[in-house]
């Protein structure tokens, strides 16, 4: 089927040439109310980003996230492997939310919170500008040929890439080795611990390649997020839109002349000045409707407003609005299908603070030990082994703990002590035994209910089985 005249720019990615080469994009540099918007949320998110591995709370970094060691932080709070169903409610929540926001409001994460686009636009972007200038410059500095200029401009501007890249690459480390370490790693020099220093090396690298030269690629063609768009988004989303009815009229666009009294002429209100087009980071026009390639980062709007103002024609024509409130001027509902979605998200959300409030501060496991079957001893008594492991999620020691039986009259011996302490964030594990009479046996294969005392507080009870012979039945 032949694509339609007004879509024929969905055949084809911006960025890419009719050859198949990339055709670079030199945004011009926003300016307006949003970017000023954005300008705060960025540099208020990078703070919490470069801040959070460094911060601690009750001796625990803020942020953490050790899959080396299994090790993560939330918050200041511990988790250990053993809380891992909670780690993947917090997942499923995480991605039930992400489709309902975008449902509801479009990419607008990619705009505002997206770390991709708040280096690129907010830090790597505006360095860029900084040093080769405004888009025109920047267009005109390519063409150059390798001048003094260009060198001076170029080793500068990369050298300052690298320094961020790895400093990123750093706080990155921070958050996957835990900050003591790296500072650790820092001072003892990069020879003592050459691996990690080679591993820093290859995610600046990686750094250095996504935001020097890969930049809006990211998004078009790697970002999954970006892709899933197609199908999360319906006629009641808000994204940032061009509003065509009011842009188009029934003259269409046109260009401004001087004191031109555009409402009287039919034309629509968009003047074709392509600011909209010149500001775009992804290089796309707008006006072409919703498009993969957007990121809703606002520049067009506020580009699209100052024209607007500049020819006395009200601001809005590029804004959020959902395609509903543009065909038919309706307002922002709650559809079913969000609905849907907030009610699902509640019922997650509650079940993940439910779970919070039950998650115990001592993990008890105690297993028989493999291959071994039961002991008959004297006085018909009967004797399982184990092993035990207590993990200690807390900041505190755990003292003087012991085991007791719950569920039957037994004895547990530990072996080589009968009460001993789980270090904070650590673990206690070894060897027990357990006797019991076998008149108190009721099969072959009794479930025990054993309590964990720390001195004579009950602190966690856990079940493990108990061996004993047939004939018992
Ligand atoms: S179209 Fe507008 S909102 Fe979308 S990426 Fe381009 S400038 Fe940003
Ligand atoms: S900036 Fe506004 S007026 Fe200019 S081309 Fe884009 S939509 Fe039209």
């Amino acid at each position: 089927m032949e694509t339609p005249e007004n879509e024929i720019f969905r055949d084809s990615i911006s960025t890419v040439t009719d050859e198949g080469k990339r055709a670079w994009v030199y945004p011009k540099k926003p300016e307006g109310r949003y970017y000023e918007w954005r300008k705060l949320v960025s540099y208020g998110l990078l703070a919490i980003l470069f801040v959070s591995p460094f911060l601690k709370i009750e001796g625990n970094q803020f942020l953490m996230f050790n899959v080396l060691e299994r090790r993560f932080n939330i918050f200041g709070q511990p988790f250990w492997p053993q809380d891992f169903h909670l780690f993947v409610i917090m997942m499923i929540i995480g991605v039930v939310f992400v489709v309902f926001f975008t449902v509801a409001f479009g990419r607008l994460f990619c705009g505002w919170v997206c770390p991709q686009t708040i280096f690129m636009e907010m830090v790597f972007r505006r360095i860029e500008y900084w040093i080769d200038g405004d888009r025109g410059k920047q267009i005109r500095l390519n063409k150059m040929p390798w001048n003094g200029e260009k060198i001076r401009k170029r080793t500068l501007k990369w050298g300052v890439f690298f320094i961020i890249s790895f400093l990123i690459a750093n706080v990155f480390l921070a958050y996957l080795i835990g900050s003591d370490q790296l500072l650790r790693y820092v001072t003892d020099g990069p020879a003592s611990h050459l691996s990690t220093f080679i591993s820093l090396l290859i995610f600046t690298g990686v750094f250095y390649f996504v935001f020097a030269w890969f930049r809006e690629q990211v998004c078009i063609i790697a970002c999954p997020y970006g892709r899933l768009q197609g199908v999360l988004l319906d006629n009641k989303s808000i994204v940032v839109a061009y509003d065509h009815k009011r842009g188009e009229k029934e003259a269409g666009r046109a260009k401004f002349k001087k004191n031109e009294d555009r409402p009287s002429t039919g034309k629509g209100d968009c003047i074709d000045c392509f600011q909209c087009v010149h500001v775009c980071p992804t290089g796309i026009d707008i006006r072409n409707g919703t498009q993969l390639e957007c990121i809703n980062c606002t520049a067009c709007i506020d580009a699209c407003d100052k024209m607007m103002e500049n020819v006395g024609l009200p601001k809005g024509l590029i804004r959020y609005a959902s395609e509903e409130n543009i065909e038919k001027k309706a307002k922002f509902t709650f559809s079913p299908r969000l609905k849907g979605y907030s009610a699902v998200l509640a019922i997650l959300i509650s079940v993940l603070v439910g779970m919070l409030f039950l998650r115990n501060d001592l993990e008890a496991r105690i297993l028989r030990l493999p291959g071994q079957l039961y002991e008959h001893k004297a006085n018909n008594i009967i004797s399982n082994v184990y092993t035990y492991k207590l993990v200690n999620k807390t900041n505190k020691d755990i003292a003087n703990v012991t085991f007791k039986l719950l569920s039957h009259k037994g004895t547990i011996k530990v072996v080589s002590h009968e009460r001993f302490s789980v270090p904070q964030q650590g673990l206690a594990e070894g060897t027990l035994f357990i006797e019991l009479n076998a008149s108190a046996l009721e099969g072959d294969k009794d479930q025990l209910e054993i309590g964990v005392y720390s001195k004579e507080d009950l602190i966690e009870t856990t079940t493990t089985a108990f061996l004993g012979p047939r004939s018992y039945n």
